[in-house]
């Protein structure tokens, strides 16, 4: 495929997502207010700047490149409003007047975190009480973008708000699972000490268009399918039998803007998953029959502290912001492997 076809491509993907995601939020919380985005040129955070931008807010985009990239919020630059900042969430000095806080700034991929232990934790440490205490001075809400992960590897499913988790402190994955933990205590802290309204998002599994494929920072889904692209081997781990609950971008953000934007949630944790729980052997196998691929099936040994279950409770979700995903597993992957062919 030629570039300006496939760029064109990409640009419609995202532009229908988009207004996809307008049509489901109502605008109100958001016209005419000032947000913060830390992490905001990763894969959720330039999708926020995206829809706020689109919707009439002013947004400054903090991000230290560490793994997002400037080419996600590139077409921002020069918007009504929009400022980049390169800088480091944990040394974040500048105190700008604004309206909401949206913290997602962390490493999300396992392979990549594990290389960067002491980083990952302090964003969610640090880099959490700098954002909470931005928000405080300017009277301002919080989305904190937690994760599934604080569940660690849970023995109840489907996996409710209320389930405290099984997690290791030392484990292979403490610095993200306990990281986030600590950031959402801190949430917490920082609510009940000082009134903060905080929303807390436990996200499970996100994929679509800018979820980074490559090397460490890959994540499942986008691996897969650039594997399958490129006719390289599969990479299932294990024996491909642990599951995860994928959602699609839209359908992510949508919720996080539900959540932030609803007047009664404050202090309150909740999933935003799908309840769709599919195997990663057989995400494996659909991949390699959407994109048409002669590729193997490779199986590698099963990671330490790898998770065998993943699953959200939707109730909470369904009850407190009236949202649940819309977006099959097929249909998401269709659309996230015509944006990776590029
Ligand atoms: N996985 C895999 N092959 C890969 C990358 C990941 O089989 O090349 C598996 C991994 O073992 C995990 C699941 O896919 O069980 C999801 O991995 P990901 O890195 O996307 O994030 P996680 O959900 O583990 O945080």
């Amino acid at each position: 495929m030629k570039l300006g076809v496939s760029s064109k491509l990409m640009d419609t993907i995202i532009r229908e997502d988009l207004e996809q995601i307008k049509g489901s939020i109502d605008p109100g919380p958001f016209q005419g207010k000032r947000a913060l985005v830390s992490g905001g040129s990763g894969f959720l955070g330039s999708w926020i700047c995206d829809v706020l931008s689109q919707i009439g807010s002013k947004i400054i985009c903090v991000d230290n490149l560490s793994t997002g990239v400037v080419e996600n919020v590139e077409h921002l630059k020069g918007t009504n409003g929009f400022e980049f900042e390169k800088a480091d969430v944990c040394t974040y000095s500048r105190s700008p007047k604004v309206d909401m806080v949206f913290h997602l700034a962390s490493r999300p991929a396992p392979e990549d975190y594990q290389k960067h232990p002491v980083e990952t934790a302090l964003a969610n440490a640090t880099g959490t009480d700098k954002m909470l205490d931005l928000a405080r001075k300017n009277d301002a809400r919080v989305f904190y973008s937690s994760s599934s992960e604080v569940y660690g590897d849970p023995e109840i499913f489907p996996t409710p708000e209320s389930y405290e988790g099984k997690v290791d402190p030392l484990g292979p994955r403490s610095c993200y699972e306990e990281g986030k933990r600590f950031g959402e205590a801190l949430c917490k802290a920082y609510h009940d000490q000082y009134g903060v309204d905080v929303r807390i998002g436990r996200l499970f599994n996100s994929y679509g268009p800018r979820l980074r494929p490559d090397g460490l920072y890959g994540r499942v889904v986008s691996r897969f399918i650039m594997q399958a692209q490129s006719g390289h081997d599969i990479t299932v781990f294990g024996d491909g039998s642990q599951t995860r609950s994928f959602c699609y971008v839209a359908d992510s953000v949508t919720g996080i803007l539900r959540f932030l934007g609803n007047n009664r949630a404050s202090a309150e944790a909740l999933n935003i998953g799908n309840d769709e729980e599919r195997k990663i052997l057989y995400l494996a196998e659909t991949v390699k029959k959407l994109v048409g691929s002669s590729s193997t099936i490779r199986f590698l040994p099963f990671p330490k502290g790898d998770h065998r279950r993943r699953l959200p409770d939707v109730q909470k979700s369904i009850k407190q912001i009236d949202w649940l995903p819309r977006t099959t597993l097929e249909d998401g992957l269709r659309r996230t492997i015509l944006w990776l062919k590029k």
